[in-house]
């Protein structure tokens, strides 16, 4: 028998419990609620899927590697966050920058604080290079706690994680104050993940040309809806992105999805339409909890926290009315509760319906 590698025999794996099987094998699997995993609720932009059929039916180079580097999406990217291309790189899914970064600038022994409840798997990939994660907790997990932060960050601590909005609080961190991290500790790497930027529109992407600390993650599996094809990217400065480079799979990001990504970004009317159903259904999904009493957290990202108390019994009532969500009550202050993704005003008000009698 051969074991792991001492770093990694504390871990265990990533809770990979999935909601789709069961739910494409329901024969009306289209009118049920996934709204368990933060996904888009809808298909990407029809542009995506054209460009994609479009490179099939013409035979190019399934055989061949993609396109090494990203070069064309790192255009795309460059125009759409204002950011010049030598401070990019893409990468299969931000999970992917996520790891990258902990491989690339983590050993064993260093410290790294992280504000919790927030994403728990950025812990593993920090876990598995031997660091020691050290959690921040608020007094309500849905304000940040800067001063807790602060009171954690020492000379040694050589990585701050910070989500921005925060899955699962929706939690926005102002560009100023992580300006004010990256210029108070100079010898730390701040790590800005949003994943969910588009939903709330607030961005330090652009410090990254102020601060050589900062590491800014993104991905196309949220507002773009392109989960399936994995592709995220990550801004940075052009010294730590060479860093990184040390490591970095040229062809991580598949030839489908670098044509998807580009497509998607040639078409951010989609987008746009997409972020305002969303913020309408929130407010109606606002208005329905307020309603009856119901403790709901309505984010800044895609997704409401709503406070149940009895998760059990709503998970199951639910899953029976076909409305698929996820049990967020073990985390740190979110006790009782539960996280759904918020989709379209019509699919919202469709869930509405379907929910009505449970709260
Ligand atoms: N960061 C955060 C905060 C997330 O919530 C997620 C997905 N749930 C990811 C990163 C990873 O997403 P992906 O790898 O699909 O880009």
């Amino acid at each position: 028998r051969i074991d792991v590698a001492p770093t990694i025999q504390a871990l265990t794996p990533y809770e990979a419990v999935s909601s789709q099987a069961a739910i494409e094998a329901q024969p009306d699997h289209r009118t049920v609620f996934k709204l368990d995993w933060n996904e888009s609720t809808i298909e990407p932009s029809p542009r995506v899927t054209a460009a994609i059929a479009q490179y099939l039916t013409h035979g190019r180079g399934l055989n061949w590697y993609p396109r090494l580097g990203s070069v064309e999406l790192l255009d795309a990217l460059a125009e759409y966050t204002g950011v010049s291309t030598d401070s990019l790189l893409v990468t299969n899914g931000s999970d992917d920058a996520l790891h990258l970064i902990c491989s690339t600038y983590l050993d064993r022994g260093d410290d790294v604080v992280i504000p919790v409840p927030t994403y728990n798997h950025f812990m593993v990939f920090a876990q598995s290079r031997g660091a020691n994660v050290i959690t921040v907790r608020g007094e309500n997990a849905f304000d940040p706690n800067l001063e807790g932060i602060r009171a954690q960050m020492t000379r040694r601590t050589r990585l701050l994680y910070l989500v921005s909005p925060n899955n699962p609080t929706g939690m926005v961190f102002d560009p100023e104050v992580v300006a004010a991290f990256c210029r108070d500790f100079p010898e730390t790497i701040v790590m800005l993940d949003e994943a969910y930027f588009e939903f709330s529109q607030v961005t330090g992407v652009n410090l990254v040309r102020e601060f050589d600390n900062l590491i800014v993650t993104r991905t196309f599996s949220k507002a773009f809806g392109l989960a399936g094809l994995r592709v995220g990217y990550l801004a940075a400065s052009p010294a730590l992105v060479d860093g990184l480079r040390r490591i970095y799979n040229p062809k991580s990001v598949n030839s489908l999805g670098q044509i998807g990504a580009i497509a998607a970004l040639g078409d951010l009317d989609y987008l746009n339409a997409f972020l305002d159903e969303v913020r309408e259904s929130k407010r109606l999904l606002g208005e329905f909890f307020e309603a009856r009493g119901v403790e709901a957290y309505i984010t800044s990202a895609n997704f409401v926290v709503v406070r149940v108390g009895d998760i059990a019994g709503t998970l199951e009532a639910l899953e029976s009315r076909g409305v698929y969500v996820r049990d967020r009550s073990s985390y740190p202050g979110l006790e009782g509760c539960l996280r759904m993704s918020v989709g379209t005003v019509e699919q919202t008000e469709r869930l509405l319906e379907r929910i009505d009698d449970l709260f």
